[in-house]
């Protein structure tokens, strides 16, 4: 079980439409793929999807700070010594993105050394979750033939409506529009990424008052400190902290703040081994949780299902696990599938899926 190195490979493959969001936009899935192989000759995977506008990290950060600082300071330690590979990385503040994968890609290599799958490992509590479907900024109309489409082709009936745009009305529009074509067959729910401000935010919410919205994400920058907590204060559902709350001690500080009242779980961003501390975290504090997506691939998406599965909490709503449709192609032997708006658990070893080597090839951008 011990590691024998630690690669990290970037990638490049297209949208095939641009997704907008009020933080920035995506043309291509340019990730990395981490591979940890062990002197067994076990190799786990995992892929880490940089986002430069919410965290700093860039695709060649990840690259340099894994084969720099962490590769060197993990290798020669067993799959057993995850807590060993956690405190290494947490001497270097930042780069959640290249540490989770890390993390992740151990675990799959346990798995597969084990022969057990990670989601058993980890809690086993079912394996499946529902599909939460995010719509980026668009006009109305097509904001729900896109919904449509997602509906009638994988039976998803959960979205996310990016918002924060000015003024409020372009996304009030879009949600009004999405309730009126759907009825109560859809549930819905608004991710700000901060676009807005307090009054903003407080604004369009009493415009959607009668449109059920389940949850409000980020509608304003938590560092409106007491502006952040006039808002919650004022939100009739619950509040999520996303990208405000990368670590545990920021949940801590949010939730005690009156800043928050729900969290979302990003594997992409805490690995498995913090997602779970989180988990723990949001049971001790009795707050809502969302799984959450950070623009994954398929490799990234399969993570975030094998955790959101493996617990009873991260499995009641549905999870953000289908932005994977929006990319032009994929590098595993197995694509995903979301069929009557679930995605099931890979069975196994590990987290059950396989990198096609020929695909890596065609799309690595280092080579
Ligand atoms: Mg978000």
């Amino acid at each position: 079980m011990k590691i024998a190195a630690i690669e990290a490979i970037p990638y490049s493959i297209p949208y095939t439409h641009p997704l907008r969001f009020a933080s920035g936009e995506v043309t291509h899935a340019n990730n990395v793929v981490i591979k940890v192989t062990t002197q067994d000759g076990v190799v786990g995977v995992a892929e880490a999807p940089p986002r430069p506008y919410t965290y700093g990290e860039t695709q060649a950060s990840i690259v340099a700070v894994v084969r720099d600082l962490f590769a060197p300071a993990i290798v020669g330690t067993t799959l057993l010594q995850r807590e060993q590979a956690q405190q290494a990385m947490a001497r270097t503040i930042g780069n959640p993105t290249a540490k989770a994968a890390i993390d992740m890609a151990m675990w799959d290599a346990l798995g597969r050394t084990l022969g057990q799958s990670v989601s058993s490992l980890l809690g086993g509590f079912t394996d499946r979750m529902r599909v939460s479907h995010m719509l980026g900024f668009e006009s109305p109309e097509r904001m729900v033939a896109e919904a449509e489409r997602m509906k009638d082709t994988y039976g998803i009936s959960t979205f996310k409506v990016k918002v924060g745009r000015r003024p409020v009305d372009l996304d009030v529009a879009v949600c009004r529009a999405l309730r009126t074509h759907f009825g109560d067959t859809i549930e819905l729910y608004i991710d700000g990424n901060r676009g807005w401000t307090a009054a903003e935010s407080a604004q369009a919410l009493t415009a959607m008052a009668d449109l059920g919205l389940t949850l409000a994400e980020e509608l304003n920058p938590a560092d409106d400190v007491l502006g952040r907590r006039w808002l919650v204060e004022r939100t009739p559902m619950p509040f999520v902290a996303d990208e405000s709350v990368p670590t545990p001690a920021d949940i801590t500080r949010e939730i005690l703040a009156g800043s928050a009242t729900a969290v979302s779980i990003k594997t992409a961003r805490t690995g498995f081994t913090t997602s779970h501390r989180i988990l723990g975290l949001v049971e001790g504090l009795g707050i809502d949780v969302v799984m959450g997506n950070q623009i994954d691939g398929q490799i990234g998406t399969n993570a975030t299902v094998t955790f959101g599965a493996a617990f009873e909490r991260t499995s009641r709503r549905a999870g953000e696990l289908s932005n994977f449709l929006d990319i032009s192609d994929d590098l595993l032997t197995e694509p995903l599938r979301i069929t009557n708006g679930e995605l099931i658990v890979r069975e196994g070893p590990g987290v059950g899926v396989d990198l096609d080597d020929d695909k890596l090839a065609h799309y690595r951008i280092d080579v």
